[in-house]
């Protein structure tokens, strides 16, 4: 492989953006991809539906700083504003009272005032939430929906930290297929794990099954947890500091389980968001009819969704189906027709959804940002400031990191 002046390791959102800078300022670069496809946690696939599915990322979160958001509007995107409200509220079987939603709203509130005026020593989130069951509704969607973690691995912190990622948009053509377009035109090496990078010469030399690449410097944006599972290597080992920091840094989890539902919409309407609360924190949120597509997408999130990927998807499919028959009936299985479960934790270039600091430890994130030997940089959504876990803040992270490489190649 010849040599070049960075090498960036991942297509996702990150990499693909830091290209692009990179291509502008007229550095050479190659981009080593481990899959066989661009795109990494975003991707739509119609292999299991006939319609575009987003396996990732679906929402285009905070539309309004989103780079990709004023893309998809100009090139003609199917868009809907859906900022996330619970429309249903089920306590296990039965659907909560008016007075019941009223208070989940409060406590939803309330969370939000709690969060605001904490200070103090970083704490587990779960300590700050009173443990009421209208709080615990409103907790679940920050906890394992939206961080993908149980208010217990959350550190209030780092829960601070991200913004409010309001006003939220679905598409329907995919937030995977708009990643890939916008990737389209990056050369990109597919199927070239980097499985190792010594930094003790000059620059990098990456070690790949196709040879090694010499580059002055490394932009790497694979997850933290590919990074604490050492699937690439370093020459001599990172500082203790950065390798601690990617074990801070745990992936929380986030799984769909998207049900086709024909013949009946049980009786909502597209884009409801319906909750079920249950004692064993087996929580599970539906997307309803999306579209008005005959789909229903369960998400279950945190440590319940680690569960079920030892469980299998067999068993998801059957914990999904066994909720809306307890909701609205057993009649409705009969209207249930393809099933999937998405498993991002068994994906080894990814292990999990998205990172989230554990409680006391969220200036990892501050020492990640900081490059080792002023060659090797860090990039993705994990570094992606109030919007962390997003995938329009990982494109910015890896924008901003390749215009810091930037700086100090051409200085
Ligand atoms: C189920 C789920 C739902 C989500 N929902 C949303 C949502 O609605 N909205 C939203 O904004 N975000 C959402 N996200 C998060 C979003 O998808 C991610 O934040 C974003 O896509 C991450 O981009 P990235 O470039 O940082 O990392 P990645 O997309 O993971 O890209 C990193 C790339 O590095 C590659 N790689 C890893 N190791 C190696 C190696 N050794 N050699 C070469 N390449 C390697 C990987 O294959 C991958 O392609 C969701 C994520 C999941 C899993």
């Amino acid at each position: 492989m010849e040599d070049v002046d960075v090498v960036i390791i991942g297509a996702g959102s990150a990499g693909l953006s830091a290209a692009k800078v990179l291509r502008n300022a007229g550095l050479n670069f190659r981009l080593l991809e481990a899959m066989d496809r661009i795109g990494g946690r975003a991707w739509t696939s119609d292999a299991h539906f006939g319609v575009p599915f987003d396996i990732g990322c679906a929402w285009l979160h905070a539309a309004d700083r989103n780079p990709y958001f004023p893309e998809a509007q100009v090139s003609g995107w199917t868009l809907h504003h859906h900022d996330m409200n619970i429309d249903h509220l089920y306590y296990r079987g039965r659907k909560a009272s008016e007075a019941e939603e009223a208070q989940v709203k409060a406590a939803d509130a309330a969370i939000a005032a709690l969060m605001e005026s904490h200070s103090g020593d970083d704490d587990r989130l779960g300590a700050l939430l009173a443990k009421g069951r209208s709080s615990r509704a409103a907790a679940t969607f920050s906890g394992p929906m939206d961080f993908g973690s149980d208010e217990d691995e959350i550190s209030i912190a780092d829960f601070k930290a991200a913004a409010d990622l309001d006003p939220n948009y679905f598409t329907w053509e995919g937030y995977g297929a708009l990643v890939a377009r916008f990737g389209a035109d990056v050369p990109v090496e597919l199927s070239t794990p980097v499985k190792r990078i010594h930094w003790d010469g000059p620059g990098v030399a990456c070690e790949t099954e196709r040879g090694t690449l010499q580059a002055r410097a490394a932009i790497v944006t694979a997850s933290p947890a590919v990074l604490a599972f050492e699937e690439i290597a370093f020459s001599p080992a990172l500082p203790d500091a950065h390798m601690t920091a990617f074990f801070d840094l745990p992936m929380g989890m986030l799984t769909k389980l998207p049900l086709e539902i024909r013949g009946t919409r049980l009786g909502l309407k597209p884009f409801d968001d319906l909750l079920v609360e249950r004692v064993a924190r087996h929580d599970i949120y539906f997307l309803c009819f999306p579209f008005d597509l005959d789909l229903m997408v369960g998400f279950i999130g945190g440590d319940f969704a680690w569960e079920m990927s030892a469980a299998g998807e067999a068993a998801g499919i059957d914990f999904a189906v066994d909720r809306l028959c307890e909701l609205f009936g057993n009649d409705s299985r009969r209207h249930v027709g393809r099933a999937m479960m998405t498993d991002w934790g068994a994906e080894r270039y990814v292990r999990g959804a998205y990172a989230a600091a554990r409680p006391g430890r969220a200036e990892a994130r501050s020492i990640l940002a900081q490059p080792v030997a002023d060659r090797i940089y860090f990039a993705g959504e994990h570094l992606a400031g109030p919007l962390i876990q997003t995938c329009g803040g990982a494109r910015l992270s890896g924008e901003q990191v390749a215009r810091q490489v930037v700086g100090q190649l051409q200085r």
